[in-house]
Formats: C-alpha cells, sequence, structure tokens
C-alpha cells in the first residue's frame, strides 16, 4: 500500500509518499513564512494554493519515477482542524487527485495524526499523548474505540501563546525556537539552576485542563516593564512546559498507562522533552518524541494514518469529504487499530 498525503491546515504546503510495505516516507514541504506579525489567514491560503500544487508534483513525479504508474493506491488529506481557506484548498486537490487516479480518498484528523505518528514510530501499544502544537494544546488517551480528549488548554494553543509573546517583542514567526535559543543563554548559567530565579508568571492548572492566555499576557507586561529578554523567555518556558509535564503525568496516573508520545511542532523543544522525559523515568513510563520532521506539521504523518486507515477500508465518498476547521479527535472512530487495549 503506497498512500499520497496532502497536509496544509495552516502555515506548511505538504505532500508525502508513505509506502507501508517498506515503512519508507519521502516528505516534501515549502512552509509559509509571514514577512512580520502571526499568521495571516488570507497569505496563509494564498499560499496554499501556489505551494500545494507544487509539492504535490515533486513527490508524484519521484513515486512514478520509481514505481510505475500504478504508484499510488490512494490519497489521504488533512481535514482538520485548521483554517478553512487553506482546508479547502488541500481537500479540492485531494479530491480531484483521488478522482485522476482513481484510487480512494481518506480524510484524516490532523491532531489523530500528530498522535499516531509517534505511537507508529514508536511501536507502543496504547500510549497517552500529549499534543503541543500551534494551536492546540491537549492530552489524548484511546478508550473504546476513540481517542478521548483527557485534558486540554482552555484558550491558546502553547505555540500560539508562545508566539504571542514574540510578536509582542518584534521577533518574527515562528517564535518558538527563538524563545528556545534565548532562554538557553540563561539556563547554561547559575541564575535558572532554581524556582527563585523565575520571574513571577500565571500558573494555571484545573483539574486536566490549562490555560496560557494570562501567561502570555503576563510575559509582555514584563517586557514593557524593562525585564531581559533572555529572563522571561527561560521563566515563560518553565512555566508553561510544567504545566504541561503536570498534566501528561496526571493522565498516566489517572489512565495507569505507562507510555506518552509526544506530537505537534513545540515537541521540537529540547527542554520540553527534558521535562517530559524526566517526569515519565520517575514514575518508570516509556517516553517517545518522534524525529522533528515528524513533530512539525507534515504531510508523513497524513500519509502513515492514512495508509492505515485505508486497510482498514476507512475511505470517503467524495460527498462526504467536506473539511471542518474545528474537527475534534473524539470525533473520529478508529477503525485501524487491530488490539483491544481500552
Ligand atoms: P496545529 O498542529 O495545532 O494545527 P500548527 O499548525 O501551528 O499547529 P505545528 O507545526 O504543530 O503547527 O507547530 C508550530 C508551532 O511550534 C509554532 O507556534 C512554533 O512557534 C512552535 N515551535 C516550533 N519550534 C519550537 C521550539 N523549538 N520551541 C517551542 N516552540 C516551537
Amino acid at each position: 500500500m503506497r498512500v499520497l498525503g496532502i497536509e496544509g491546515t495552516a502555515w506548511c504546503a505538504s505532500a508525502a509518499l508513505h509506502d507501508a510495505e517498506t515503512g519508507s516516507t519521502r516528505i516534501e514541504s515549502d512552509p509559509y513564512e509571514p514577512d512580520s506579525g502571526g499568521i495571516h489567514p488570507r497569505e496563509a491560503a494564498e499560499h496554499m494554493s501556489e505551494a500545494i500544487p507544487r509539492v504535490v508534483e515533486t513527490v508524484l513525479d519521484a513515486a512514478e519515477s520509481e514505481y510505475g504508474p500504478n504508484a499510488i493506491d490512494a490519497v489521504a488529506f488533512s481535514r482538520g482542524p485548521g483554517l478553512g481557506p487553506c482546508l479547502r484548498t488541500v481537500g479540492t486537490a485531494a479530491r480531484a487527485l483521488s478522482g485522476a487516479l482513481d484510487v480512494p480518498l481518506v480524510g484524516v484528523n490532523h491532531m489523530v495524526a500528530h498522535l499516531e505518528i509517534g505511537r507508529h514510530e514508536s511501536g507502543f501499544s496504547n500510549p497517552v499523548c500529549l499534543n503541543a502544537s500551534g494551536a492546540n494544546a491537549h492530552l489524548l488517551g484511546y478508550h473504546d474505540g476513540r481517542y478521548r480528549v483527557l485534558g486540554e488548554t482552555m484558550d491558546a494553543g502553547v505555540g500560539n501563546a508562545i508566539d504571542k509573546f514574540t510578536r509582542h517583542v518584534g521577533w518574527t514567526h515562528p517564535g518558538g525556537p527563538k524563545v528556545e535559543a534565548a532562554a538557553a543563554e540563561v539556563s547554561g548559567t547559575d541564575r535558572g539552576a532554581d524556582a527563585a530565579d523565575l520571574l513571577d508568571l500565571p500558573y494555571v492548572v484545573k483539574g486536566m485542563d490549562f490555560s496560557f492566555s494570562g501567561i502570555s499576557s503576563a510575559a509582555n507586561d514584563a517586557y514593557d516593564d524593562g525585564e531581559p529578554v533572555e529572563e522571561i523567555c527561560f521563566s515563560l518556558q518553565e512555566h508553561v512546559f510544567a504545566m504541561l509535564t503536570e498534566v501528561s503525568e496526571r493522565a498516566l496516573s489517572l489512565t495507569g498507562a505507562d507510555e506518552l508520545v509526544l506530537g505537534g511542532g513545540v515537541g521540537q523543544n529540547d527542554r520540553l522533552r527534558e521535562m517530559l522525559e524526566t517526569m515519565c523515568a520517575a514514575r518508570g513510563a516509556a517516553f517517545h518524541a518522534p524525529d522533528p520532521r515528524y513533530l512539525r506539521d507534515n504531510a508523513g504523518m497524513i500519509a502513515v494514518l492514512g495508509a492505515k486507515m485505508a486497510a482498514a477500508g476507512d475511505t470517503l465518498a467524495i460527498r462526504d469529504s467536506r473539511i471542518d476547521p474545528n474537527f475534534r479527535p473524539d470525533q473520529v472512530p478508529v477503525t485501524w487499530r487491530d488490539d483491544e487495549s481500552s
């Protein structure tokens, strides 16, 4: 089974070919990089219309030269969640390709794909997943045929909360890697060695849910008050990642799971991975963070999950293939898992 995956929920126009027999995945991506500010939905949509045909053509050409004219067995695409105008471009491209190649169409939930790529790479049987991405932040666990949302942000996604601060400072998008680099300047010194060195920022965890809107505003205020930006970045990371680590530990504890996988672009952050790894080691749980190319948005994860769904017969008729900007992971009946884990 060879599946062409297409991703374009927000900033990353991407196409991939996954060969389920060999396990190989080729990914071609073309990111949208705003000149200033954050992601502008109209500009992002224009980027998708230009870049999706390019990345698809590159992957298709390579597939056909390697496997011949019947290289593709199914076309999988991100149905949501994401920005409506971007998703519509991806949906239209996927429907057209499925028709032209005369192969089934598979509609993939982008957040479930972030989870499944970690399960696929790690070989874990029934992990809890922390999805730490730009527009989202939630804990997922499998129960009775679906991935259930165990806890989630009550307002901003984790990456968006960090990017809100970097926009205030005047740094270009994406802000996460810049915050990580600035924070590293503090963590490499004596400062940052204990909690007394942290700026006092809001830490909001309520049961399994958490909130980031207050911390973005407080970080902006600290910057306006003249606190050194490296100190703010350091404290911002420590607070935000501690919240995510606390709820991840609670999810493991409440479900009895002993495996944690990470998903989403913020998962590229070394400090977040270090905190999760330390927490898992302390409670005897296994931890897996996928390769960075599978953490940020990418079509590889869409093609990998698309192949599993297609093999399970979980395909879409064109009339049922509309996109869904608010598509939640717990709306997806899990058809492709053959275990009985609950
Ligand atoms: P979603 O998957 O929820 O639709 P998204 O489309 O914004 O989110 P992702 O690729 O998952 O995309 O994540 C992008 C986010 O990751 C951005 O907010 C960016 O700042 C953040 N990010 C990237 N690298 C790092 C890093 N090293 N540290 C912290 N954050 C990072």
